[in-house]
């Protein structure tokens, strides 16, 4: 018998299903698993604690900083603590659909049909993959709210992936129309603008596709903070919101 022996570490986990009422308490912040527990099936609880810690890390700085008031940390819960809910509902029934009693294994055969047809299955791996998260930022075109995708751009000075823009956790303005039509001088020490083109198709993970943007302002978490079709309506408010007040002309 070569038995399991001589363990250096141990651990166990359950179905235990839990998570804090409130991410933020004043000065005492919640993320990962000190915000939320559930069962690990669909490798998802790494996955949304890393995207708490993106989501607040640059909201802490701006608020550190004295660029933004210290009720932009507000939104940390309102955005993080639903993605959570949905995936503590999520894996509790994947719980469900793992007991063998008769009437679990017909519903699981059920879900398995259904996840053979090609909307829910889309619809299931964007919500386990966490690809279909959307913060509730108003009305406005569907990007909004939403992660941007990763294009591949032409610039001036060559072609350019959206993602490494986001490199230096800095939020971007991204002009897809007339190069230099965007004037931002206000934010210009904290926002980073980039004139450039994008010729291919606005597909997003299970909502197809988009009508295209002719300018995106993506947050340094890589969320679409507004994007414009046609107008600039809204750009000075979201400017405002979450990249603090116009600083003074100097
Ligand atoms: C079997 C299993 C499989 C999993 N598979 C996946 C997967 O495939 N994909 C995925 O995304 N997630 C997976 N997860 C979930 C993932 O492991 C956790 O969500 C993640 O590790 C949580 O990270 P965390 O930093 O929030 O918390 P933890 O990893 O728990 O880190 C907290 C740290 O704080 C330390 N600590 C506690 N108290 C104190 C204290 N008072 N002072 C100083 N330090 C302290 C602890 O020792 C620990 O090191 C799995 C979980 C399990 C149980």
């Amino acid at each position: 018998d070569f038995g399991v022996h001589s363990p250096t570490w141990l651990s166990r986990f359950t179905d235990m299903t839990r998570q804090a009422a409130a991410y933020r308490d004043r000065r005492v912040l919640l993320a990962g698993d000190a915000a939320h527990v559930h069962p690990p099936m669909g490798g998802q609880g790494l996955n949304i604690g890393v995207q708490d810690a993106v989501n607040l890390g640059w909201k802490l700085a701006q608020v550190i900083k004295g660029i933004s008031p210290e009720s932009l940390l507000d939104s940390y819960h309102a955005e993080r603590h639903p993605v959570a809910a949905r995936v503590l509902r999520n894996t509790m029934a994947q719980v469900a659909l793992r007991r063998t009693d008769d009437r679990s294994k017909a519903l699981a055969d059920t879900v398995a049909e259904l996840l053979g047809m090609d909307e829910p299955r889309k619809k299931i791996a964007a919500e386990m993959s966490g690809l279909c998260v959307h913060y509730d930022l108003g009305e406005g075109h569907p990007l909004l709210g939403r992660r941007m995708p990763d294009l591949d751009l032409t610039t001036a000075g060559g072609p350019l992936r959206v993602f490494t823009l986001l490199h230096d956790a800095r939020p971007v303005l991204l002009n897809l129309g007339e190069p230099g039509r965007l004037n931002i001088a206000p934010w210009a020490e904290r926002v980073r603008q980039i004139d450039a083109g994008y010729a291919g198709i606005w597909d997003l993970p299970a909502l197809g596709s988009v009508v295209a943007p002719d300018a995106v302002l993506i947050r340094p978490d890589g969320y679409v903070a507004w994007a414009g079709a046609g107008t600039q309506r809204g750009l000075v408010d979201a400017l405002t919101t979450w990249f603090g007040p116009p600083a003074a002309a100097g």
